[in-house]
């Protein structure tokens, strides 16, 4: 079956009347942090054009403010700033002048970083460094004003269209909600009041741009915040939107300050995809979902439901770029799939980092990692199909290297064949797929259930021997760690020893969050299921109240345990986690009654249970089973081996350094190395 057949939908055109994009996959706006790196825009023109390449039919770039009280780094208010933009839309143009590219113009509002923050009302977010300055008569007609020029200078970059952020609780969607507009001009008060303004700056921007330029409005379709938007607000600003000639309504969930996760791993694929099919019925013009979409076949069937006219992918933009061509090629299960984990894209972003991507480490850097072809082909041992190795192999043989990829296990993976275990870490099961997949494209020859020594490689003639032989858990030099209650996180997460109802985690990392998800988690699956997810976090889909929360308690299933969290330190528990996703798990585990507990000191472990020091007072835990998650050191021996063998031997992920491994760094390290190979 050709993809035009399998999917119909997703390849299919759409007219806006006055220009067609050529399918419904959207690259969605994500700011990368090269906004505002010098040189950023000559990274962000082949950036794009590669996405472009690869098959989306629309790019909207990051947030671009439209002044500075806006707050982003990157501004558009001058024809010199638009000189800048025409880097990037020249090179998508260049790269398929079919692809359209639209500029996300976004004015932070309250959670701009600056102190000169505006907001219809001196509201300040939980989130926010400032409260922001109440804007009067004067200033709000200059935000409107600024913004309508940022379109039109936009429009003068070259830009196909822009979608303007009306949601997230960025300055638009301000205007919208009580709680943050307390005016009582023409700029609040009433329903009618609260929308003027965002209305007034799509109605003046699609004066100032006139009728063949893209508009596209965000809209919070859920904003998951107690009191916010009822869904009768949301119908009526959306059809205002389309009477003030917007062209397309993209929807988007939740406002930062919200503590439901709608990104995140654990949120099932195309979650609020029907949120958005409810809003669709309601209009005329088409409208875009989002979140969690990042396979061809899940954009497919939210299409065949009819719940929206394009599909977002935002993220999987990042993991894949080719992402649609492969899809048209037949090539799916080639596809890199984004595993919503944000480690290098989000948590970098909210860090000051440049956004990249744990799957793929050339995304946002496309300048500077390469594959291009080796002029020196070698013969490459890769000892360790976990993610260091597997991605080393990966690189090094599309290079042209030839490369044999060993594993003493019986299947590729290392320490992913145990993070695929946990509830919420499903997807991680698509990694191995495509590795699984890079493996036979290349020509990459496996050798499972194959432990090496450096006598079993001596003979070979291999040019490089990788040694990505990953780590062993550590054991804390601890009475009692040899008691018969005791289990390592490996033995837990395998099944292999039975876990009792009373539980002492030893170590609080991202490991020991993990393992207190997995045997509290109740049931087979349910993570990945949508009537689950909106059950535990309180959200509900079928009757939306304001915000899809309000008054909508959590209820959560847990199995029969009870279980305690340790760690030495004195830090609060899971402070170590990513930025964007630690919180996440600290409430699903605390909605669990996990005992979360930092400044432990250990004593010993015996048939009492175990023996701890908190707050200078000894205490016994009653435990029936210990789980050790302290933490790993590399495992080196294979390396030391081979350099006294007189070969040439280098280290990469875990097996070249333990401390703070996750695989982001792992595989980051291993496409470097085999890039210069
Ligand atoms: P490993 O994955 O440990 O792979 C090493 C491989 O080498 C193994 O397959 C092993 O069998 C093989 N091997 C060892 N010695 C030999 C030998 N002599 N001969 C042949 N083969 C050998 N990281 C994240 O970034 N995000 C997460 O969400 C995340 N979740 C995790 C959840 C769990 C439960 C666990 C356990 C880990 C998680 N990690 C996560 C960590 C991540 O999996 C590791 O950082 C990553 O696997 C390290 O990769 P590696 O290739 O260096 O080592
Ligand atoms: P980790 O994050 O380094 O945590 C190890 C834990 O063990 C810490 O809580 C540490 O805290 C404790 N510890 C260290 N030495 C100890 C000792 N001698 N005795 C008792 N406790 C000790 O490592 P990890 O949990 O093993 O995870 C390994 C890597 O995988 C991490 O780097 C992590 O980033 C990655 N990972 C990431 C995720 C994710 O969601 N992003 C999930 C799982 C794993 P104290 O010293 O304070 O007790
Ligand atoms: Fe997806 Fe993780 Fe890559 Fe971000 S870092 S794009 S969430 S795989």
């Amino acid at each position: 079956m050709s993809a035009l057949e399998k999917y119909p939908n997703l390849f299919s055109p759409l007219d806006l009347g006055f220009t067609t994009i050529k399918n419904r996959a959207l690259m969605g706006s994500m700011h990368t942090g090269l906004e505002e790196e010098p040189g950023g825009f000559e990274r962000m023109a082949p950036y794009f054009a590669e996405r472009a390449r690869g098959g989306v039919g629309m790019i909207i770039t990051g947030g671009i403010s439209p002044n500075i009280e806006a707050g982003m780094g990157a501004k558009l208010s001058t024809s010199e700033e638009a000189l800048q933009h025409k880097l990037i839309t020249d090179a998508v143009h260049a790269a398929d002048e079919d692809v359209k590219i639209c500029m996300q113009i976004l004015h932070s509002g309250p959670l701009a970083r600056n102190a000169d923050a505006v907001a219809p009302s001196a509201v300040k977010s939980r989130i926010a460094p400032h409260t922001p300055v109440e804007l009067d008569a004067a200033g709000i007609e200059k935000q409107i004003s600024d913004i309508v020029n940022c379109a039109a200078k936009a429009q003068e970059a070259g830009y196909d269209g822009v979608e303007v952020i009306g949601s997230a609780g960025y300055l638009l969607s301000t205007f919208l909600v009580e709680k943050t507009n307390q005016r009582t001009d023409e700029w609040g008060g009433s329903y009618e009041n609260r929308m003027r303004f965002p209305l007034e700056v799509m109605r003046r921007t699609r004066e100032a741009v006139g009728p063949n330029f893209i508009l596209i409005f965000r809209i919070a379709a859920m904003d998951m915040l107690q009191g916010g938007m009822s869904w009768d607000e949301i119908v009526t600003l959306a059809k205002k939107m389309e009477s003030v000639g917007v062209s397309i309504i993209s929807t988007h969930f939740t406002w930062h300050e919200s503590t439901v996760p709608t990104i995140a791993t654990m949120v099932p694929r195309a979650a609020f995809a029907g949120v958005t099919g409810r809003l669709r019925k309601e209009l005329n013009i088409p409208v875009i979902t989002s979140n969690r979409i990042n396979m061809p076949q899940v954009a497919e069937d939210v299409l065949i439901r009819g719940d929206a006219d394009i599909i977002s992918m935002a993220r999987p933009m990042l993991a894949d770029p080719d992402l649609i061509r492969k899809t048209l090629e037949g090539r799916e299960d080639e596809i890199n799939t984004c595993i919503a984990c944000n480690q290098a894209c989000l948590d970098h972003i909210f860090s000051g980092k440049i956004c990249s991507c744990l799957v793929n480490p050339r995304a946002c850097h496309e300048t500077e990692l390469n594959y291009t072809p080796t002029d020196n082909p070698k013969s490459i041992a890769v000892v360790g199909a976990g993610p260091a190795g597997l991605a080393y192999a990966d690189v090094a043989a599309r290079r042209g290297h030839k490369v044999s990829l060993y594993d003493s296990a019986s299947e590729i993976g290392g320490q992913f064949n145990l993070a695929k275990q946990i509830p919420g870490k499903e997807e991680f099961f698509e990694t191995l797929r495509y590795f699984k997949r890079r493996i036979e494209v290349e020509g990459i020859v496996l050798h499972l259930d194959t432990r090496v020594s450096a006598d079993s490689l001596k003979d070979k003639g291999f040019d490089e021997v990788i040694v990505a032989t990953g780590i062993a858990p550590r054991t804390p030099d601890l009475e009692g760690i040899d008691h018969h209650k005791v289990v390592s996180y490996i033995d837990a997460i395998k099944g292999v020893k039975p876990i009792g109802k009373k539980v002492a985690i030893m170590g609080a990392g991202g490991i020991g969050f993990d393992v207190a998800e997995l045997i509290m988690h109740k049931g087979l699956s349910g993570s990945m299921d949508i009537d689950t997810f909106a059950r535990e976090w309180g959200i509900d889909f079928e009757n939306h109240p304001r915000g899809g929360v309000t008054d909508v308690e959590p209820v959560v299933e847990s199995a029969d345990r009870e279980v305690y969290l340790l760690q030495r330190k004195s830090t609060p528990v899971g402070r170590g986690l990513g930025k964007t996703t630690g919180w996440t798990h600290r409430i699903a585990l605390s909605r669990r009654g996990v005992k979360m507990i930092n400044g432990v000191e250990y004593l010993k472990i015996d048939d009492d249970g175990l023996h701890v020091m908190i707050d200078n007072e000894p205490q016994v835990l009653g435990v029936d089973t210990v789980i050790v998650c302290a933490g790993q050191s590399p495992l080196r021996e294979l390396h030391d081996d081979l350099v006294k063998a007189g070969l040439n031997s280098t280290l990469v992920g875990g097996a070249f350094e333990a401390a703070e491994l996750d695989a982001k760094r792992a595989i980051k390290q291993a496409c470097e190395l085999a890039a210069v190979v």
